[in-house]
């Protein structure tokens, strides 16, 4: 779309009235970092249908899209992006118990969802409480916590892809590991998905999710503006003591600080920029390597062109896949 008049982009789309439709929205409203500049179109459809519809609008104009849940594990460029980004907030809504199973829309939040399993008694998501985002956001990062992550209990995924369009794809030919899935590499959209879960004691599950809440009030910055871990955790160790043993807390790129809570969390202070949080990733992951050896890994997604291909250290990580800079394959 660069040079490209957007309005007749925005005027086709709203022709298909599934949804609102606006122009150069500020994707910081969309983003748990409070970063991101503006989107040229941003469409949040209502409908299954709807997310569908436009997916096949973009694909046969050959525009650029990108998909966003809660924007929670998303660092957007301060420059936005030059595309149509598809909100799935709206449309991909449904929750329903089937027996031991969940089905539910990606765009239903994972908090939603364990709760929903917890009013059923079945057991599963307890780890899912305390991890903020959408299913759909859940499934490409095969998001986890407390010992247990998405690849546990996911049996399958219906998703759309520009080529096949709408099909069904079973857990394992997502290729789960850790932080890691084959929505990262592949243009798969995930629309809805099984969750397969045990019966339990619904007692039991909501003191087990109040635990994982009293953890996470404890450990992390609650209540801040940030995109949850900043790196993977090089394991068996962990890049929050890396981070912390080279005394990088409360480090800072003007209003971008590594949270005193957390070392792998950097807040934002109120008015940092994307650049700021590179810059300080940058720093960060320098003097990790330089004490310990040790090569950190963004697990926050680097989305839009510039700033996070353009150092060579980064380049390594990051590559440009269609709009956004994604991470390499390993
Ligand atoms: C305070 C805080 C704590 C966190 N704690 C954890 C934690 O404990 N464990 C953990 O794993 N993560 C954690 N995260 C990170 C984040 O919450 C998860 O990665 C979450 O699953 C992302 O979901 P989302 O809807 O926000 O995805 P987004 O940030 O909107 O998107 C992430 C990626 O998924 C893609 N995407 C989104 N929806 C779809 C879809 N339907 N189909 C295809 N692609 C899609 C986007 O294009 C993007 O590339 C935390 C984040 C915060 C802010």
């Amino acid at each position: 779309m660069t040079g490209v008049n957007a309005s007749p982009i925005v005027s086709a789309l709203r022709t298909l009235e599934v949804g609102p439709v606006r122009e150069e929205e500020p994707l910081r409203k969309h983003t748990s970092f409070k970063i991101g500049g503006p989107a040229r179109v941003f469409v949040e459809p209502e409908s299954q249908a709807g997310v569908i519809a436009m997916l096949e609008w973009v694909r046969d104009h050959q525009v650029p899209y990108f998909i966003i849940g809660q924007g929670t594990n998303v660092l957007i460029s301060d420059q936005g992006l030059d595309a149509v980004v598809i909100s799935t907030s709206r449309g991909l809504k449904t929750v329903e118990v089937q027996g031991d199973r969940l089905r539910a829309g990606s765009g239903v939040l994972l908090t939603k969802l364990a709760h929903t399993a917890a009013k059923a008694a079945l057991s599963g998501l307890e780890f899912a409480i305390s991890i903020p985002g959408t299913l759909g956001g859940a499934l490409v990062m095969n998001a986890g916590a407390h010992g247990s992550s998405m690849v546990a209990v996911v049996e399958g995924v219906t998703v759309w892809d520009p080529i096949h369009g709408v099909h069904a794809i079973e857990a394992s030919e997502a290729e789960f590991a850790y932080r890691q899935s084959r929505f990262q590499k592949t243009p798969w959209i995930a629309l809805d998905s099984v969750l397969k879960l045990t019966p339990g004691d619904a007692d039991h599950i909501r003191q087990t999710m109040a635990h994982h809440m009293d953890y996470r009030k404890k450990s992390q910055p609650v209540g801040e503006a940030n995109a949850g871990s900043i790196f993977k955790n090089p394991l068996p160790q962990y890049a929050g003591q890396l981070i912390e043993q080279i005394g990088a807390k409360g480090w800072s790129v003007n209003d971008a600080v590594v949270s005193e809570r957390h070392a792998n969390f950097i807040i934002n202070r109120g008015s940092a920029r994307a650049v700021d949080v590179l810059a300080l990733m940058r720093r960060i992951r320098a003097a990790v390597y330089q004490k310990t050896g040790v090569v950190l890994r963004p697990e926050v997604r680097w989305i839009g062109p510039g700033e996070g291909g353009t150092d060579t250290l980064w380049e390594n990580l990051w590559y440009m896949e269609g709009i956004g800079l994604k991470e390499p394959c390993e």
